[in-house]
C-alpha cells in the first residue's frame, strides 16, 4: 500500500509526486507513456510557472533565456523587457524527463508504459487498475492532462465551449537567425484569424510556431496555423517556409486547473504554470 499514487507524469504529476516523497510519504507515478515522451508545446516555461517548481531549472536544460516579450495586435505591438529572467525555454520531452527524474530520485517509484483503466475509493483506500496491476493507495492524485476520463471520478466532464485547441509545428532555422529574432524575446500576436492567438518561440535550433483559440471557434487548425505561418514569413522570419511544411495533427485543449476533493481522489495540473502562453481552459 503505497501513501499517495499519482497518474500521470507531466509536470504537474512529477511535480506532485516529487513533493510527495520529500514529506516522507511514500508515492507511485504510473504514466502510459515510456519518458522520455513527446508533448505538444510551445516549450516556454514562465517566472511564475518556475516559482512551482522544487528547485531551478538545472541549466543544461535551458534552451533560451528570455528577457522580452512581443505582444501584438493588430498593427500595433508592445514590448516588455525585463534585465532578469522572465522565462526561459526547453525542450519539453527533456523537461518532463527531468521532473519524473527528480521525483524518483526523491523516492518515488515510477510505472512507466502502464495505462490507469480505472480508479475505485474503496472508502478506506483507492484502488488503481493499470494494464498491468493493480495499485492500492490511501490517496491518488490524478494528473493525466486534457485527454482522459479518470478525473471525472471527482469532477464534472469538460464541456466542449470550455475547451480550447492548439496546433503547433516546429521550423527549422539557423542560429543567426534565432539569435537576430532575438533569441531573447517571446513573440505572441492577439485576434490571429479570428479571436484566436498566435506565438513564436525561439529555441536552440528551431522556432515554436503555434495558434490557439477556444475549440468551438478553431475551426480548421491546420489551415489557421498556415495562416499565421505565412504572416509571420511575412513579417520578420525569411526561413518559415509559409506553411509549405507538413503539419502536425491539431493538438487538444491543455488541462484544467487543479482541484481538490475531500474524497481520497484528487485532480492536478500544471496548466496554470505559464497563463499567457498556454490556450488552457479558463475555468
Ligand atoms: C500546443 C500546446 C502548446 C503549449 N505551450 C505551452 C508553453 O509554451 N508553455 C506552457 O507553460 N504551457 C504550454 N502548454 C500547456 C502545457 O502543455 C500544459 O499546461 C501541461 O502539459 C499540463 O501538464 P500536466 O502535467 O497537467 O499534463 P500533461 O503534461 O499532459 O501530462 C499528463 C500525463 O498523463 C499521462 N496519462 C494520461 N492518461 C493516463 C492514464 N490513463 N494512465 C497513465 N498515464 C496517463 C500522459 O501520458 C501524460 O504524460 C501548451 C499546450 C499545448 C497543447
Amino acid at each position: 500500500m503505497f501513501d499517495v499514487v499519482v497518474i500521470g507524469a507531466g509536470p504537474a504529476g512529477s511535480s506532485a509526486a516529487t513533493e510527495t516523497a520529500r514529506r516522507g510519504l511514500s508515492a507511485l507515478i504510473i504514466d502510459k507513456e515510456v519518458f522520455p515522451r513527446d508533448k505538444p508545446c510551445g516549450g516556454a516555461v514562465s517566472g511564475r510557472g518556475m516559482s512551482y517548481l522544487s528547485e531551478p531549472i538545472p541549466s543544461g536544460l535551458i534552451q533560451r533565456e528570455i528577457h522580452e516579450a512581443r505582444i501584438g495586435f493588430s498593427s500595433v505591438t508592445r514590448s516588455v523587457h525585463r534585465d532578469d529572467i522572465m522565462a526561459v525555454v526547453v525542450d519539453r520531452a527533456a523537461f518532463d524527463h527531468y521532473l519524473l527524474q527528480s521525483a524518483q530520485a526523491a523516492g518515488a517509484r515510477a510505472k512507466l508504459g502502464e495505462r490507469v483503466h480505472r480508479l475505485t475509493d474503496t472508502g478506506s483506500h483507492v484502488e488503481v487498475e493499470t494494464s498491468r496491476g493493480t495499485y492500492h493507495a490511501r490517496f491518488a492524485v490524478v494528473a493525466e492532462g486534457a485527454f482522459g476520463g479518470l478525473k471525472t471520478r471527482v469532477r464534472r466532464k469538460d464541456r466542449p465551449d470550455e475547451m480550447g485547441l492548439c496546433a503547433v509545428t516546429d521550423v527549422p532555422a539557423a542560429t543567426e537567425e534565432i539569435e537576430g529574432f532575438p533569441g531573447s524575446t517571446l513573440e505572441m500576436q492577439l485576434g490571429v484569424a479570428g479571436y484566436g492567438y498566435g506565438w513564436v518561440f525561439p529555441h536552440d535550433d528551431h522556432f515554436s510556431v503555434g495558434v490557439g483559440d477556444m475549440a468551438r471557434l478553431m475551426s480548421g487548425p491546420r489551415a489557421r496555423l498556415a495562416d499565421f505561418l505565412t504572416a509571420v514569413r511575412v513579417s520578420h522570419l525569411p526561413s518559415v517556409p509559409a506553411g509549405t511544411r507538413p503539419l502536425p495533427p491539431p493538438v487538444p485543449p491543455t488541462a484544467a486547473r487543479a482541484r481538490r476533493q475531500s474524497a481520497g481522489i484528487m485532480s492536478a495540473s500544471a496548466a496554470r504554470t505559464s497563463g499567457a502562453i498556454s490556450a488552457d481552459r479558463s475555468s
